[in-house]
């Protein structure tokens, strides 16, 4: 397929036509998330964009490597070089092992992307498997003379680069502004300038999480994991690194110095930022009690939340907004979302109740290159969203009777939904209202299964056809005979 993906990229401010260094080739890396706590909706929109992404470079055909890192040391409370390790912290209030703590969230936050139909990753390296690499890359750094020791701790000399290149690239700030900005912080002496940023901390005695090092034990900076492992899986050079606008600066502006201190060039073609997430207009936060976790939206737990909502439902919201807009939460907002997917999955259905006529009476657009069309444009789902409704006015319009499809135009309208509605959107039919995440063809396999049991009542083979409904029972199938045919769900 000729290739008319264009993204915009966050380095240069501008849209670009997608073009691999390595076609049929294409390496990702996405900065997941740090395992503390339960999943956010914050965490659902780098995942459900850079999945959205994800499938839709393997549905144009490339062999996409996606490495999703999962931070387990070294994020510091403040998100700079002080304050306490965030795992840490959640470790020694709840008695936990470390390692406990990251097992626990990780768990939890595969449940949630998995019932969110986000795909996992290829590679999902851990910070702390990756010392001895981060090491390696200070080594680095080090000879080349970015970065300075002071009291066991390593710091990137941000002046000295700034000299030579360009620090701010990406976020578009200035040393001077910095300067400025960057409040006092304790244990700041040990830094030759406040915005230096860590590449080793020398672990204080009650720190938990420590590596020897030829500096101290301690452990790296927040920054270092992403350009180690990102190099280590896709070479030093690749193409796509994503995440949320949060981590524009100082996290990815840090990789890009990073990088280029230590192999003399960027990592990284294209970078992409979705943009964030308010709650009724607010931003999220702890403090503020908006701070609505992906299980509570499932359930409705939450007094801000005046129902559950469906993963599907959630997933949808999302990608109604293009990824580079705000998008702001609130109950109506959910509710028209949930509304909005049930008619795009009735729709489906319907559409697979049309017979096919002799000829097409109704004009109709081409609706899967429009569709293509838009995802071409930065992966515009919103707009891919308003076509998939203008078939469902076809489609209503041909079930009502008042029009007629030929099998081709009608053949054609359903590959568009299944192409763009469950492939690349990636919402799974049926499931909007039921919290089951479900893939296509695990889907195709019970409707093969109902087939079969369809035929063997036809010939009145009792025993296969309920030896196929009680073994889907065991499973946690029910089915249900209904004068339209067959309906089943997944009761979990
Ligand atoms: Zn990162």
């Amino acid at each position: 397929m000729e290739n008319k993906l264009t993204i915009y990229n966050t380095l240069t401010r501008k849209k670009e036509l997608f073009t691999p260094l390595n076609p049929p080739y294409v390496g990702m890396y996405v900065c997941g998330p740090t395992v503390y706590g339960d999943g956010h909706l914050g965490h659902a929109r780098p995942a459900i964009t850079f999945d959205l992404l994800f499938r839709y470079l393997q549905h144009l055909g490339y062999k996409v490597r996606y490495v999703r890192n999962i931070t387990d040391v070294g994020h510091l409370e403040n998100d700079a070089d002080e304050g306490e390790d965030k795992i840490a912290k959640k470790a020694r209030l709840e008695a936990l092992e470390p390692m406990e703590v990251v097992q626990y969230y990780l768990n939890r936050y595969h449940k949630a992307m998995e019932a969110l139909n986000v795909l996992p990753p290829s590679i999902e390296p851990h910070a702390s498997g990756h010392i001895i690499e981060q090491i390696e890359y200070i080594k680095k750094i080090l000879d080349a003379g970015y970065a300075y020791e002071s009291c066991g701790s390593v710091y990137f000399d941000v002046e000295k680069y700034n000299r030579k290149h360009h620090y701010g690239k990406l976020s578009g700030r200035n040393i001077d502004e910095l300067l400025n900005t960057t409040r006092e912080l304790d244990g700041q002496q040990e830094k030759r300038n406040s915005f230096d940023f860590a590449l080793w901390k020398k672990a204080a005695p009650e720190h938990i999480m420590r590596w020897p090092s030829p500096w101290s034990d301690g452990f790296p900076g927040w920054h270092l994991e992403c350009s180690a492992m990102g190099t280590k899986y896709l070479g030093e050079e690749f193409d796509i690194h994503g995440g949320g606008m949060d981590l524009l600066f100082p996290h990815h502006e840090c990789e890009i110095a990073q990088s280029v201190a230590a192999q003399g060039k960027e990592t990284v073609r294209y970078w992409m930022h979705n943009n964030m997430i308010t709650i009724n207009g607010q931003k999220m936060g702890k403090s503020l009690g908006n701070f609505i976790t992906l299980d509570q939206f499932f359930t409705g737990t939450h007094p801000l939340l005046t129902q559950a909502y469906s993963p599907m439902t959630i997933r949808f919201f999302i990608l109604q907004a293009h990824y580079h807009s705000t998008v702001d939460f609130s109950n109506e907002a959910l509710q028209a979302s949930e509304k909005a997917l049930q008619r795009l999955t009735e729709g489906w259905e319907k559409l697979n109740k049309i017979v096919p006529a002799d000829n097409t009476t109704i004009d109709i657009p081409d609706l899967k290159a429009k569709c293509y069309e838009a995802m071409n444009d930065d992966l515009n789902s919103p707009i891919v969203i308003s076509h998939l409704f203008d078939g469902v006015r076809i489609i209503n319009t041909v079930a009502a009777g008042n029009a007629s499809l030929n099998e081709e135009d009608l053949n054609s309208l359903k590959e568009t939904f299944r192409t763009f509605l469950f492939d690349i959107l990636g919402l799974s039919p049926g499931s909007a209202s039921t919290a089951s995440a479900s893939t296509q063809p695990y889907e195709q396999a019970v409707d093969l299964l109902l087939e079969v049991r369809k035929e063997a009542k036809a010939k009145k083979d009792w025993a296969t056809s309920d030896f196929i409904r009680n073994k889907l029972a065991e499973i946690g199938f029910e089915i249900k005979d209904t004068k339209d045919g067959v309906e089943w769900k997944l009761n979990k």
